[in-house]
């Protein structure tokens, strides 16, 4: 655990630019709101990218079954108080069933052939958000109809 001040938009735009060849093979479009004014937040930048990284190749992964325009949309901010951020990673995927809305935070639980998805991705990944303080959780608004995915982090780090 090496936890130092991060800059979490440069984060995602490592992550999408490792996945660019990749998300443009498969035709998505992304759209990039990161706010500028975003403050570096506590964390480690290993386990954050990781996170970060797991959203995308989801989103990516659900997009894939989706025929037509496929699209993809990550944004970040300040939240009310100042005391924590937020990012949220949205795609218009076919989402997920009501039934499945905790499950799929369970360890090993997946929908994918067992070549493709080990179901780690969003255990792991909520892991890595409470471990800093935050929490991951999948939202019920849909900003573009699919899944969205919230991460929040607070900035005076806290969490082990
Ligand atoms: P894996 O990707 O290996 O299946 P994850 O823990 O990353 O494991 O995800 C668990 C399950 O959550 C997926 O199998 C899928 O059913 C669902 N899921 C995750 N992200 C999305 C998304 N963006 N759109 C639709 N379903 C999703
Ligand atoms: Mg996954």
């Amino acid at each position: 655990e090496t936890r130092q001040a991060v800059p979490l938009n440069d984060l995602v735009r490592a992550a999408v630019e490792l996945l660019a060849y990749s998300l443009r093979a498969d035709g998505v479009t992304v759209a990039l709101r990161l706010d500028p004014d975003l403050p570096d937040v506590p964390a480690d930048p290993d386990r954050l990218g990781q996170l970060v990284m797991n959203l995308i190749v989801n989103a990516q992964q659900a997009l894939g079954m989706r025929p037509g325009d496929r699209r993809l949309q990550i944004s970040s901010g300040i939240d009310g108080g100042g005391k924590g951020l937020w990012l949220r990673v949205a795609d218009n995927g076919p989402g997920v069933a009501e039934a499945l809305r905790e499950s799929i935070f369970t360890p090993f639980f997946t929908t994918k052939r067992e070549d493709v998805g080990t179901g780690l991705g969003l255990a792991v990944s909520r892991g890595v958000a409470r471990e800093h303080g935050g929490d991951l959780v999948l939202e019920t608004e849909r900003p573009l109809g699919g899944a969205s995915f919230l991460l929040t982090l607070p900035l005076s780090g806290g969490g082990s």
